[in-house]
């Protein structure tokens, strides 16, 4: 690995300014996970991390109110309470915090990577994690995110590459928490901005992330030196949620596919703002619209959850060597909103 200077400041701003100056080989750094993973790989060589603990604010807990925002651009889904994620925030810290209706996320944070891990990784950093392509992470390989202009997952091993929305790259994004945060309708705050100055602004999760038919060199839409500080979570009365995931093996290592929903259910037992997401299984974490607009206003049902899992997969185009992960996400899928629902699962 090539040396590396670190450098702490306890302003956001400085912290920005700093990368900025020089953005071809300075970096923010949260828990360090990916970026060291990253610079031992050798596919990253920043001379200079800046690092962001004395910055960010870690926490998890009910809001006293939304943040301060002009009505006509805040994107927050309207709800009667908020919770609201410091960047910062472990995942093992994330797991073991009290917050009502988020338990697709705690169960998220709470199976990623190892404990080891989950004590050191952050929320923010977790988001904005670098995809584990083995042809992205091979120091020597030049694909079509590293600015060539080929796609080696094609003809290459593919098992665990997209199935929907894929092209011209194939990865699955790797944040497991995205899954549920989708599921949730999470909006997150940046702090972002250009030469005249920065500006703290609300994103809908969704639209944080970057499909490969925009730009197949990134992730996400965040610049050079740009911050995510916060997200926040729309809280509904009675809201219910839950996350399941599939892996090779049980820890150290990412999921194959996962699964999120959330839900309320009325008076009637009807199903209420019903959200699902899927996770592994496109460059982008999944938006299961379709499957959502079925189930919303009905009943829980097997035969019911069995036709949103199939709508979910129905534009699924699986490379040669994943299919399997087709009807993996169709029976996740069906668990967590059995779970969520609180209909018991078939024999
Ligand atoms: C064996 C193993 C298994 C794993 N399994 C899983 C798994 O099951 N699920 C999963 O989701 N992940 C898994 N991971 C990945 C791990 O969870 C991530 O690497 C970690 O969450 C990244 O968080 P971090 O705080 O360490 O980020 P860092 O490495 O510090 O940062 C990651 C990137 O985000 C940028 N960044 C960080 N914070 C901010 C911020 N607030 N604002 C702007 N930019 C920022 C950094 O500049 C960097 O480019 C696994 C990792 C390993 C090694
Ligand atoms: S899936 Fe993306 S990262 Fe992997 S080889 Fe193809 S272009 Fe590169």
């Amino acid at each position: 690995m090539q040396p590396f200077a670190l450098i702490r400041t306890k302003r956001i701003e400085r912290a920005r300014e700093i990368v900025r100056e020089k953005p071809e080989t300075r970096v923010l750094r949260a828990g360090g996970i990916d970026l060291l993973d990253r610079m031992k790989e050798g596919i990253d060589e920043p001379e200079l991390l800046v690092e962001l603990r004395e910055v960010l604010w870690a926490g998890a807990k009910l809001a006293d109110g939304q943040p301060l925002i002009p009505p006509d651009t805040n994107p927050l889904p309207p709800a009667p309470r908020y919770a609201e994620v410091g960047a910062l925030t472990t995942l093992a810290e994330l797991a073991a915090a009290e917050l009502p209706g988020l338990d697709a996320l705690h169960q998220a944070a709470g199976q990623a990577a190892t404990p080891g891990i989950r004590n050191t990784a952050t929320v923010g950093g977790n988001l904005l994690q670098r995809p584990r392509c083995w042809y992205f992470r091979h120091r020597d390989l030049v694909c079509l995110k590293k600015g060539g202009d080929t796609c080696l997952a094609i003809t290459g091993d593919n098992r665990y590459h997209a199935i929907l929305g894929g092209g011209p790259s194939f990865i699955v994004h790797p944040s497991s928490l995205a899954t549920p945060l989708l599921a949730l309708d999470a909006v997150v705050s940046v702090f972002v901005g250009d030469a005249k100055g920065s500006v703290q602004q609300l994103v809908p999760l969704a639209e944080l992330f970057v499909s490969p038919e925009t730009d197949p060199t990134r992730e996400h839409s965040l610049g050079p030196g740009d911050l995510l500080t916060q997200v926040w979570i729309p809280v509904l009365d009675d809201m219910r949620s839950a996350y399941q995931a599939v892996r090779e093996k049980q820890s150290h290592d990412w999921p194959l596919v996962e699964a999120a929903a959330r839900l309320r259910l009325d008076q009637a037992g009807s199903m209420r703002d019903v959200r699902v997401a899927l996770g592994h299984v496109a460059p982008i974490p999944w938006n299961a619209s379709e499957a959502a607009a079925l189930l919303e206003g009905q009943a829980p049902s097997v035969d019911l959850f069995a036709r949103a899992a199939d709508a979910a997969l129905a534009d699924a185009a699986p490379l040669d060597g994943n299919a399997y992960k087709i009807p993996m996400a169709k029976g996740l899928l069906r668990e967590v909103l059995h779970r969520a629902s609180g209909l018991a699962l078939p024999e």
